[in-house]
């Protein structure tokens, strides 16, 4: 495997003609209103980029990670915000190396002709937070199904998706030696749940559509599970790779998006009778988180191509994470003190790429333990969890 220079250049050409059609009164509008982009969404389905990592047999375009990474880049590159339907690409490793033939028949081809969207993947809980393994919500088997009970938080589009990657424990904490066990991954269909499955919608910063979700004697069918019952906390962690080098792509698109405009509104704007850019102080955060951007950018693909090529990545797409996040945060700064005032003005839409781009510093995962994981797996220190 392998992508050429040209062949990025035109996924980049093609993603960015869709994205013209959804210019910066698009997404403020969006935004303000709290709705979800529906229009683009479609728009991106159709094109066959949303379904990129979904291989041809399966209907998709069969691409890589470096490939997929580029698509989302675009996206908030343009000033738009593909965090609106990224899980699909989040999530679509555990169901294509874990899923059953049965299970991909089912929903893939569905997915890629745009007939079903999977777009939730809920992990996160009150009690839990950082610490996975820590989940309550339970999935008990009974006869050809499983019955769930417990609480999710912060989970994004559930009611934007038909399908949701759900993880739950199938052995209580308390019963495990190894505390990695005992944790299943289920693919959820949201449209013929049995039981009560409450999903409300949290007010957020961000424009995410992110909820809580309560599960009470919810019914779903064993063929549900995803690959060995106990064994899906594994399954999760095999993704995070390509989360990671993902998210990353995002951070990028973000940071170019800061430093054009930057770059462009410190050149027009006069004071004291000089553009503002002028001015070193004003000129130089900008030059200098490009700088950061551009290496981030090479770690990403650094990563991305290890992936694509079936190697370890682990140490290079968690730095890709990091260094990324930490960039476009410097970008967005860099952006916010050169537009001054006029950036708290939403019509200018920093301030909406301004929250934006601080959620990819914390979610899905956040910086903490990308450090941890170099401090401890790459530079082998001591664990401190
Ligand atoms: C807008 C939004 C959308 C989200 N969407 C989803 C979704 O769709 N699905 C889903 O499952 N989750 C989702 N999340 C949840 C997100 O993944 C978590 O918020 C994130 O992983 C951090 O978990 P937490 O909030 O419980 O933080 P906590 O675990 O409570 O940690 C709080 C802070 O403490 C620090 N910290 C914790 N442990 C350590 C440690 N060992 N070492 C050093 N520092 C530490 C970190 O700085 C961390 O930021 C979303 C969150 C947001 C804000």
């Amino acid at each position: 495997m392998g992508t050429t220079a040209e062949e990025l250049r035109a996924i980049r050409e093609n993603v960015g003609a869709i994205c013209k059609d959804f210019p910066d009164t698009y997404w403020r509008d969006v935004d303000k209103k709290e709705a979800y982009p529906q229009d683009f969404v479609t728009a991106l389905t159709a094109s066959g980029y949303l379904a990129a990592l979904i291989p041809e047999q399966y209907g998709g375009a069969g691409l890589g990670i470096a490939e997929a990474g580029v698509i989302l880049e675009e996206i908030n590159r343009s000033g738009g915000n593909s965090g609106a339907c990224h899980a699909q690409m989040y999530t679509m490793g555990t169901l294509l190396r874990h899923g059953s033939e049965e299970q991909k028949q089912r929903y893939l081809p569905a997915i890629a002709r745009g007939e079903l969207r999977l777009q939730a993947f809920a992990v996160t809980e009150p009690n839990a937070g950082s610490e996975t393994t820590r989940i309550e919500t339970r999935a008990v088997r009974t006869g050809d199904r499983y019955i769930v009970n417990g609480q999710k938080i912060f989970i994004s589009r559930a009611k934007q998706s038909d399908l949701m990657l759900l993880l739950a424990r199938t052995t209580p904490y308390a019963d495990v030696q190894d505390k990695t066990q005992g944790i299943s991954v289920f693919i959820v269909d949201m449209r013929n749940v049995k039981g009560k499955m409450q999903i409300s919608p949290l007010d957020m910063m961000v424009n995410h559509h992110t909820n809580t979700i309560f599960l009470e004697d919810v019914e779903i069918p064993a063929s549900s599970l995803i690959g060995e019952e106990g064994k899906g906390f594994r399954y999760i962690i095999d993704g995070w790779n390509a989360e990671r080098i993902l998210v990353a792509s995002e951070a990028i698109g973000d940071g170019h998006w800061f430093i054009e405009r930057a770059s462009k509104y410190g050149s027009e704007r006069v004071v004291f009778g000089k553009p503002i850019a002028t001015n070193q102080a004003v000129q130089f955060p900008i030059a200098l988180s490009y700088a950061h951007v551009e290496a981030a950018n090479l770690m990403r693909f650094d990563a991305a191509s290890k992936f694509d090529r079936n190697e370890k990545c682990g140490a290079e797409a968690n730095m890709a994470k990091l260094l990324a996040t930490e960039a476009s945060w410097e970008a967005a700064n860099a952006c916010m003190n050169t537009y001054g005032g006029y950036a708290f003005a939403r019509d200018y839409d920093v301030e909406r790429k301004f929250r934006e781009t601080r959620l990819l510093s914390i979610a899905p995962v956040n910086n903490n333990l990308i450090l941890a994981f170099v401090g401890q797996n790459v530079l082998k220190m001591p664990k401190s969890y």
